[in-house]
C-alpha cells in the first residue's frame, strides 16, 4: 500500500455502493481520511467497519445531495471534524433512462436534482475548504456526458451539464491551485441500472450490459487515485475509461 494521500481528508458522495463505495476504498487505502456520504446509512456503517479494521479514518455521513442544507451541513462536519477538506469526489448519481415522449418526468426532477443540483451544491460548499488546501474536485460524469444516445435525454443532459459546469469552475479555480478532474467511466457493473423506472429502457441497458466484459467499480476507483495522487502541478482534468468491449 502506498501512502500518496496521507493527511489529506477526501469527502465521497454515493459511498454505500459501486464507484463510490469502490474510490472511498481506494482513496483509503492510499492514506487519506475519507468521509463517506449517502442516504443508506446501514451500508456506509458496513464500509467504516471494513475499512477501520484496515487501519483508515473514516466518517459516515447520512446525505441526500439534493438538499441544499444538507449538503453544506455535511461539508461543514467534515472539515470540522478533520480540520479541513482536500478532496471533494461527486460520484452520487441516478441514471433513469427513458424516451422523452411520455416520460415519467419525476424521473427528469430526480436526475437533475442529484447528478447536477446535488453536486453543484456540494462543490458550491467546499470549495472555501479546497481553496485553502489547494485541493481537488472529482466529478464523476460518464461518457454520456460525451456521447448523447436516444433513450437518454434528460440523464444525458445531466452529465454535459456537469462537464460544462466542471470546466467552467475549472477556469475560475486552477490558477489558485484547485484541480477540477471529470472521470467518465463506459459501463460498469453497479447498481445503477436497477433503479431505471422504465422497463424498455432498463431490458436495453441489461442487454448492452451483459453483451461486454464491463468495468468493474474498482477500475474506476483506480482511475481516481491517479488523477489526485500527481503531484500539484499536474492537473489530469479529464479520464474517459471504457470498457475494451464497448464499441
Ligand atoms: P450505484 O447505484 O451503485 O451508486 C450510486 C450511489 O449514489 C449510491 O451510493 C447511492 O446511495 C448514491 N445516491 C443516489 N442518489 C443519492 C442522493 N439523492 N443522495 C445521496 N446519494 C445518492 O451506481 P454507480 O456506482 O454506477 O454510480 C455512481 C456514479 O457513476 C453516478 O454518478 C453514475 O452516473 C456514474 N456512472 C456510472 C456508470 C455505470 O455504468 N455504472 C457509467 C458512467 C457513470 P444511496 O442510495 O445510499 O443514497
Amino acid at each position: 500500500m502506498t501512502n500518496h494521500l496521507q493527511g489529506k481528508v477526501a469527502l465521497v458522495t454515493g459511498a454505500s455502493s459501486g464507484i463510490g463505495e469502490a474510490t472511498a476504498v481506494a482513496l483509503a487505502r492510499a492514506g487519506a481520511t475519507v468521509a463517506i456520504a449517502a442516504r443508506r446509512v446501514e451500508r456506509l456503517k458496513a464500509l467504516e467497519e471494513r475499512l477501520t479494521e484496515e487501519g483508515a479514518r473514516v466518517l459516515p455521513v447520512e446525505l441526500d445531495v439534493t438538499d441544499e442544507a444538507a449538503c453544506r451541513a455535511a461539508v461543514q462536519r467534515v472539515a470540522d471534524t478533520y480540520g479541513g477538506l482536500d478532496v471533494l469526489v461527486n460520484n452520487a448519481g441516478v441514471m433513469l433512462l427513458g424516451k422523452i415522449e411520455g416520460a415519467d418526468t419525476t424521473d427528469w426532477t430526480r436526475m437533475v436534482s442529484t447528478n447536477l443540483l446535488g453536486v453543484m451544491y456540494l462543490t458550491h460548499a467546499a470549495l472555501p475548504h479546497l481553496l485553502e488546501r489547494r485541493g481537488a474536485v472529482v466529478q464523476v460524469s460518464s461518457t454520456a456526458g460525451r456521447v448523447v444516445r436516444a433513450g437518454g435525454g434528460v440523464y444525458n443532459a445531466t452529465k454535459f451539464g456537469l462537464n460544462a459546469f466542471s470546466e467552467s469552475l475549472r477556469l475560475e479555480v486552477t490558477q489558485r491551485g484547485v484541480r477540477v478532474i471529470v472521470v467518465e467511466p463506459g459501463v460498469v457493473a453497479t447498481e445503477l441500472r436497477d433503479h431505471i423506472t422504465d422497463q424498455e429502457a432498463k431490458a436495453n441497458m441489461e442487454r448492452t450490459a451483459a453483451a461486454m466484459r464491463q468495468l468493474q467499480p474498482e477500475d474506476v476507483a483506480a482511475a481516481v487515485v491517479y488523477a489526485v495522487t500527481q503531484p500539484e502541478h499536474v492537473a489530469v482534468n479529464e479520464i474517459l475509461v471504457r470498457p475494451t468491449d464497448q464499441g
